[in-house]
């Protein structure tokens, strides 16, 4: 139960630490969550794309339902032509159809730039169809590589576990809640070396005089870092 031991615990749970801190950063996991973003920005522009196409066919109907009713309403007025005398009715209702056939011809050209953009927005939705197949596969690829780096340092972390518990329970349990009280404290570091006149933990320079004394007292005695608190290990 030296301060040496201690420190092996601490670099076993700094490694444990670095460990859970880099799962989520390895270079595989970093690629896949990219390749799942990759996927996700393909669907929402096909939900665009398929939304657009809805939108033109939607327009497309309406101006069609619109044409058969000034259609029928033209075919009445040209059967009620032929049946008036008095040439100022007749007149009136000329006017009428011309108005009906100008509707029309506006309807037609509005239709007409509808299809072009419909068939224009389907051959783009086909051609975006044609990068899903490929999209999905990096994905799942890349989702397969990312469980592979994962489970390595799953099972790093596991073995160093228990490396950790078998140094745990060399301590006593005062030990051990000053060493873990001492690890929230500060930052997952309780325990540093001391270098020359360096703790290793805040890296900053004790007392010449300090470091005499610590190197005084017995080897089994804990002391502690006058900058950061931390223990030291000398
Ligand atoms: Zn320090």
């Amino acid at each position: 139960m030296t301060p040496d031991r201690l420190l092996e615990l601490q670099l076993t749970d700094t490694h444990i630490d670095q460990l859970r801190m880099r799962m989520p950063k390895l270079p595989e996991v970093v690629a896949s969550v990219a390749a799942d973003a990759d996927v996700a920005g393909w669907e929402r522009d096909a939900a665009a794309m398929r939304a657009r196409i809805a939108g033109l066919e939607a327009e497309i109907t309406a101006s069609e339902h619109a044409n058969e009713a000034i259609g029928k309403k033209r075919a009445r007025l040209e059967q009620q032509l032929k049946t008036v005398i008095a040439p100022r009715e007749a007149e009136a209702l000329m006017h009428e159809i011309a108005l009906l056939n100008g509707q029309r011809s506006e309807l037609d050209d509005a239709e007409l730039e509808a299809m072009d953009g419909l068939s224009q927005a389907e051959d783009s939705l086909t051609a975006h169809g044609q990068r899903e197949a490929g999209l999905r596969e990096a994905a799942a690829s890349a989702a397969a590589q990312a469980a592979i780096a994962r489970s390595a340092s799953d099972a790093d972390i596991a073995a160093s576990l228990v490396t950790r518990d078998a140094l745990r329970a060399e301590f006593d349990a005062p030990t051990l809640a000053r060493y873990d009280s001492m690890r929230v404290a500060h930052n997952g570091i309780a325990v540093a070396k001391l270098n020359g006149l360096r703790c290793e933990g805040c890296h900053l320079d004790l007392s010449r005089g300090e470091v005499d004394d610590m190197k005084r007292l017995p080897a089994d005695e804990w002391v502690e870092c006058s900058n950061c608190g931390r223990l030291l290990v000398r």
